[in-house]
């Protein structure tokens, strides 16, 4: 989708660390990160949010790429994050799942 930083992100038309890609996803560590590891796993497809998914095998990607991500970083404990919509904290409206470790995390979260 035009003007969508994360289509960009997944075309590589904008740079970022990558840290994992298949056909379907990419995984890139967030800008701004909350965590000693924040990265964030995007459907190479645009869906504004988990409102709009209505397609099995992204959702089905999406899990597979986190299960991927961890594996390969060697992460046991992380936290898996959808934001979705502004008033839950969504700023970029194209789907991701923030995997965040490395540090104690609260719960409840803000
Ligand atoms: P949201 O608030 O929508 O759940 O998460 C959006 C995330 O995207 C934020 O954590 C923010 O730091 C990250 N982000 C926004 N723009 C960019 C960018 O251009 N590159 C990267 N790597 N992360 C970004
Ligand atoms: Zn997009």
């Amino acid at each position: 989708m035009e003007n969508c930083i994360f289509c960009k992100i997944a075309n590589k038309e904008i740079p970022s660390t990558l840290v994992y890609e298949d056909d379907a996803t990419v995984a890139f560590n967030d800008l701004n990160p909350q965590a000693p590891v924040h990265i964030l796993v995007i459907p190479k497809k645009h869906f504004a949010s988990l409102n709009e998914l209505n397609d099995k095998n992204t959702m089905s990607a999406l899990f597979t790429a986190v299960q991927n991500v961890t594996k390969k970083l060697g992460i046991t404990e992380y936290r898996t994050v959808i934001n979705t919509g502004e008033s839950a904290g969504q700023t970029v409206f194209h789907l991701h799942i923030h995997i965040l470790a490395g540090r104690p995390l609260l719960w409840p979260p803000g």
